[in-house]
């Protein structure tokens, strides 16, 4: 995974392989190990209610919430089911 828990000057965060903060500052290391568990979890692939029709389908991780039948679309993001796709005509 390549994450872990870096005491900061004023706190704890969790940082990635590249010593980038990933989480909020916290003000003790159980605060910050807990998120990255939480974190871990959150990103994990596992089963997951479709958002769409409720049933349970493997997904590939937190960005992952709608089941094939439901149509799935890649790369999809958090949040971002109002942002217009803009299709290109050409031929
Ligand atoms: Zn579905």
């Amino acid at each position: 995974m390549g994450y872990r828990v870096a005491q900061l000057a004023h706190g704890f965060a969790v940082k990635n392989a590249e010593a980038e903060r990933v989480s909020p500052v916290f003000p003790d290391k159980e605060g910050a190990l807990d998120w990255l568990l939480t974190a871990a979890e959150r990103r994990a692939p596992r089963e997951r209610p479709c958002l769409s029709c409720q049933k349970p389908f493997e997904s590939k991780g937190i960005h992952d919430r709608l089941c094939p039948a439901c149509g799935h679309r890649p790369d999809d993001g958090l949040g971002d089911a109002q942002r217009p796709v803009i299709k290109s005509r050409g031929n």
